[in-house]
């Protein structure tokens, strides 16, 4: 297709062929026959967002699904209001994502049964590694003995419990309404049951976006078990193999196993961490030595960033979420939202990034702020790596996302509300309203 009188971010003014790849920029481009021609009209043309981690099984269970913890719901009663209140789903269940022990401490069997007995209710955990179930819920799943209802992730009935059908043509539109032409699914342990449904809605046009997927290549850590010989021995594997890792992060601790790991194993130029949510100045320099790409999530500042400024002492605050000292630094960075851990709006990401507002007008980590600019490359980055833009020019993928602003507007507004049409391999995948 060609889109004519396309505004880049640059200001300049141009015309864009686009089929699979970018194929020509310049002036005055003549529509071929039969060619569909899109009218810019002198307005933003990007390239298209992509998110570098997201769960999207998750995130589509959770479209279906009622949200209880923060911002939803804040306490015992809200939760007991929203519980009540929700209506099962087309298989006779209640599902509840989002929880934290904030709102009413250690979720049991037994509480769940007091707000909603008779209907099977199955509450996930804010960290997506702990389920909540109620008697009716054991019981359909032939648990009824399972005394407090509790169910990790490293259960066996997990598996089971998280594989449903899910809506992904209503999460594709989600994605392609915020300009996203691309995610990276960075569930660890996907197997083809959970690849293969993803691909083929993929194939068949029902979910635009590209799908990328980390797994098996990435690795959760936990803090009670962190073992550097392990964690170097599974990253000399894949290097040797010449696949680069991806490492879960979210503590200061397992931040430091992960640079020590990568040191003795040796690092490979894709090598990522993911969340990075705490960084010590000291382990800054380490993750610019490495050649690391920060893959972290902003948004987290905006949506739990009062629960930080309570929870967490003020001396860390500066280590929490950091993007502009690593940019410094010669980090590689790239954002993502975490959705559906995240809010899955990755305008909020960069406005994020830009103000570092909490929800209740609070700054944190005010020296970690960027231009707007600079968070609004950050989601240009190629799937394979995330921390080299992509750009409107000859031979970039055909993805790209058409605002109804001026670069200027877009810049200041960061606003999903301004994508008009997004495109796919020069396919048109949404159009505003
Ligand atoms: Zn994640």
């Amino acid at each position: 297709m060609l889109i004519r009188r396309a505004t880049l971010l640059d200001g300049t003014m141009t015309d864009i062929r686009v089929g699979a790849r970018i194929d020509e920029v310049g002036d005055g481009l003549a529509a071929h026959r039969g060619e569909d021609v899109f009218d810019a009209a002198g307005k933003t043309v990007l390239p298209g967002l992509h998110d570098h981690h997201v769960h999207l099984r998750s995130a589509a269970s959770a479209l279906e699904s009622v949200s209880v913890g923060p911002p939803a719901v804040y306490t015992k009663d809200q939760l007991a209001q929203a519980l009540s209140t929700a209506t099962p789903g087309a298989d006779g269940w209640i599902r509840a994502v989002g929880y934290h022990e904030s709102v009413a401490g250690e979720l049991d069997r037994a509480a769940l049964d007091a707000v909603r007995p008779g209907v099977p209710v199955r509450v996930q955990h804010r960290s997506g590694a702990l389920w909540i179930l109620n008697s009716a819920a054991l019981g359909v799943l032939g648990l009824a003995e399972h005394t407090d209802g509790r169910l990790r992730a490293s259960d066996r009935w997990s598996k089971a419990l998280a594989r449903r059908e899910t809506d992904v043509a209503a999460l594709g539109h989600r994605l392609t309404a915020c300009g996203v032409t691309g995610v990276t699914d960075a569930t660890p342990d996907l197997d083809a049951d959970d690849m293969v449904p993803l691909l083929v809605a993929h194939r068949r046009g029902e979910f635009a976006p590209r799908l990328f997927f980390l797994s098996p290549a990435k690795k959760i850590l936990h803090d009670d078990r962190l073992d550097l010989d392990a964690l170097t021995g599974w990253i000399a594997g894949h290097h040797g193999e010449d696949r680069p890792v991806a490492v879960h992060c979210v503590t200061a601790a397992q931040l430091v196993v992960t640079i020590a790991a990568l040191r003795a194993a040796g690092g490979h130029p894709l090598d990522r961490i993911e969340h990075a949510a705490v960084v010590a100045d000291d382990t800054v320099a380490d993750l610019a030595d490495l050649g690391v790409t920060v893959v972290t999530q902003p948004n987290f500042v905006a949506e739990r960033g009062d629960q930080y400024l309570d929870e967490i002492p003020a001396a860390e605050h500066p280590q929490l979420w950091r993007v502009a000292s690593l940019l410094k630094a010669n980090v590689r960075v790239a954002l993502s939202t975490d959705m559906p851990f995240g809010r899955g709006d990755p305008w909020a990401a960069m406005r994020a990034a830009v103000h570092r507002t909490t929800p209740s007008g609070a700054v944190l980590g005010p020296d970690e702020r960027v231009s707007p600019r600079e968070a609004l490359t950050m989601f240009f980055g190629h799937p394979d790596r995330p921390g080299a833009a992509r750009a409107v020019a000859t031979g970039e993928p055909g993805d790209l996302c058409v605002l109804a602003e001026p670069p200027g507007a877009v810049l200041a507004e960061l606003d999903a509300g301004m994508v008009a049409a997004t495109i796919t391999g020069g396919h048109v995948a949404y159009v505003a309203g």
